[in-house]
């Protein structure tokens, strides 16, 4: 039998080929996984008592002939009658091809790569495809092929006798790279990996011990033994994991072989995963999967170790965006769901309502887990806390229900490298740090040897300090004072130790103010006032006598600012400023403004802002030098 094509365009082949050409490799994956189906349409039909004569070895082979320039997808499935083909190839095929095209003539952005194109995507490589088909059912064979054309012949073919369907593809000469077994087997191993039935393509050696040849060797006794010479052994080359742990119970899996699939999975990345998810639903949606929580690195490479997403075992797509909430990109595993729509474009995906769908699940189901780890081994959850807080801290300020949630198990971590609940934090510090307006003050560091000064006189105070140095930080000490009422978060260097958590006491001042008055011209000659605001404040006698502070809402927003990225607002383009604090009841402050020798007063003042910015690490280049030559000369 000669036909045409149910095509209208005439020429579509160019434009399968066209459109398709940057994924065109998916054809592999689109005619191993029609075989896959094939054959577990047959064992379904075998389970049920319908098939007539033995199953037999039911494993799919992707050969290649490079002589005869052929890859040939042989399964031994449920194979196709005559009016099988001439229905489900030559018009429901077709006809899908051409409701793609047009759905898709407009569409710019880069396609997903997966669009059920299914069997004739072998036109992307191949110049002519050939069938070979066998129903299990009691028909004669069937011959088809087509050389790219929308003509087609279909013949019976009495001489292929066995069960199942081979395709024959002629690979083009532009595609040669899909006649080297190397290429295919990269493929194999991308696309089929978990495919559920095994699949083979050609032969892989091992070295064993021989049973019919020996070699001679000394015994250790001056005498001769016989060895087994270690020989070569072919057998069948099967690139899959039929049975891959996502598709396993969680209860039959231990945690040896969660890291196990893990290293299967990446085997290129030889550290173990913290711990795991096990994803199992069935309604609304079908998702099953696990994923994983790396440990974080300070830099972290989101082009490595992806989340994959299979739909029923296929590879489709390491790219997940829409699919797993942002903050949780940076996990690895699997999502395996038929519920997501693969021909669609991104935009499109995030609005899916299963796709949502599925994203909250994940969320709920990663907020369950943290929470289990948090209530059943805290010290094991504390001791993973600084590989995860990055993703929990994300979480909280991107997803408000996750946040709710987060609000439970979040951890502070203090300078002593205590843990925390925010309740017990705040259970803890309020009877001393609650300042004259009711407000809780939380003091943190994010540096602790830069900081250390500060933290030092904190601590003096009685006061405790966090640790908080994510990059985060500043838009999450800003959610926290948002979430948690009369909360005030302040970085230990934002101001003297007296201010950072005001009380009504205050500190007898030993200058009046006329003295003050003459003090603070005398001090700001000195400085640079465009970046230096000099206060005159009354700290304890034995405090510094002047120190450098940075307001907490400018540091905060500047932060913030940049690390929100995009253009810098406002506060991002502040220049840097500080206060310089100058300690009124400081002996050396007293003798400043008692000096009369206009020289030696001006070298007391130089010296003294030099050590407050040099106790803070702001004293640097010439400046530096500067001070260093003027220190020794005040020596001698
Ligand atoms: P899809 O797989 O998305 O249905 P395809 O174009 O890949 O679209 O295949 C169309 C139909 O052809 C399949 O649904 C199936 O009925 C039949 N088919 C394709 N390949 C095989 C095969 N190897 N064995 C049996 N039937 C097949």
């Amino acid at each position: 039998m000669q036909g045409n094509l149910n095509v209208q365009t005439e020429n579509i082949f160019p434009v399968i080929k066209k459109f398709l050409y940057s994924d065109h490799e998916i054809f592999l994956r689109e005619l191993v996984s029609n075989a896959v189906d094939a054959t577990q349409k047959l064992k379904a039909i075998s389970s049920r008592g319908e098939l007539k004569g033995e199953l037999g070895d039911l494993t799919v082979e992707v050969v290649l002939d490079s002589k005869k320039k052929t890859l040939t997808i042989k399964d031994r499935g449920i194979g196709m009658t005559a009016e099988e083909v001439e229905k489900y190839i030559n018009q429901i095929a077709f006809s899908g091809a051409t409701d793609f095209l047009d759905k898709y003539k407009d569409v710019q952005e880069n396609l997903i790569g997966h669009f059920g194109l299914g069997f004739y995507s072998a036109f992307m490589v191949a110049d002519k495809v050939e069938i070979f088909s066998k129903s299990y059912k009691e028909a004669p064979a069937v011959h088809w092929s087509c050389d790219g054309s929308p003509s087609f012949e279909m013949v019976e073919d009495p001489s292929h006798t066995d069960r199942g369907t081979s395709i024959v593809l002629h690979i083009a000469d532009d595609c040669k790279e899909f006649l080297e077994e190397q290429e295919i087997l990269q493929l194999l191993r991308k696309y089929c990996r978990f495919m559920p039935i095994a699949i083979r393509c050609g032969e892989e050696s091992v070295w064993v011990d021989s049973e019919t040849e020996f070699d001679e060797v000394d015994d250790g006794n001056g005498g001769k033994k016989k060895q087994p010479k270690r020989v070569e052994k072919k057998h069948p080359r099967i690139i899959n994991d039929t049975e891959p742990a996502w598709r396993k119970s969680p209860s039959s899996l231990t945690d040896e072989d969660y890291k196990k699939f893990y290293h299967q999975l990446y085997p290129m990345n030889f550290e173990d995963p913290l711990f795991q998810i096990h994803l199992n639903v069935d309604y609304p949606f079908n998702l099953t999967g696990i994923l994983y929580f790396p440990k974080v690195r300070k830099t972290i490479d989101p082009t490595r170790n992806k989340i994959q997403l299979y739909c029923n075992q296929v590879f489709v797509t390491d790219s997940v965006e829409g699919i797993v909430p942002e903050y949780l990109m940076l996990l690895h595993g699997v999502l395996d769901s038929p519920d997501i729509p693969l021909n669609v474009s991104r935009s499109y995906l995030q609005s899916d309502s299963n796709v949502k769908k599925i994203s909250s699940h994940i969320s709920k189901k990663v907020a369950d887990k943290l929470e289990e780890m948090f209530k059943n081994d805290r010290k094991d959850f504390e001791n993973k806390w600084d590989d995860i807080k990055i993703f929990i801290e994300y979480g909280m300020l991107t997803e408000e229900k996750f946040c709710e949630r987060a609000m439970k198990f979040t951890l502070l971590k203090n300078t002593q490298g205590e843990f925390y609940s925010l309740k017990d934090y705040r259970d803890k510090i309020a009877p001393l740090q609650t300042d004259k307006d009711k407000n809780v003050c939380y003091l943190y560091a994010n540096d602790l040897e830069e900081q250390h000064a500060y933290i030092a006189k904190a601590k003096e105070k009685g006061y405790d300090v966090l640790l908080m140095d994510s990059v985060l930080t500043p838009h999450f000490v800003n959610l926290l004072e948002q979430k948690i009422d009369k909360t005030r978060f302040v970085r230990v260097d934002a101001d003297t130790v007296e201010k950072l958590i005001p009380h009504d006491d205050k500190i007898p001042e030993k200058l009046t103010q006329e003295q003050k008055d003459k003090l603070k011209p005398i001090i700001e000659g000195e400085v640079d006032t465009q970046k230096y605001t000099v206060l005159m404040e009354s700290l304890e006698s034995d405090d510094q006598p002047m120190l450098i502070t940075q307001s907490e809402f400018m540091r905060r927003y500047k932060e913030m600012q940049a690390t929100s990225g995009g253009g810098m607002g406002f506060y991002g383009e502040m220049p840097e400023s500080y206060n310089l604090v100058v300690n009124v009841n400081h002996p050396l402050i007293e003798q400043v403004l008692n000096e009369t020798d206009g020289e030696k007063q001006k070298q007391l003042v130089h010296q003294l802002t030099d050590l407050a910015l040099l106790a803070n690490g702001l004293l640097k280049g010439e400046a530096l030098t500067e001070f260093v030559k003027r220190s020794v000369s005040m020596i001698k």
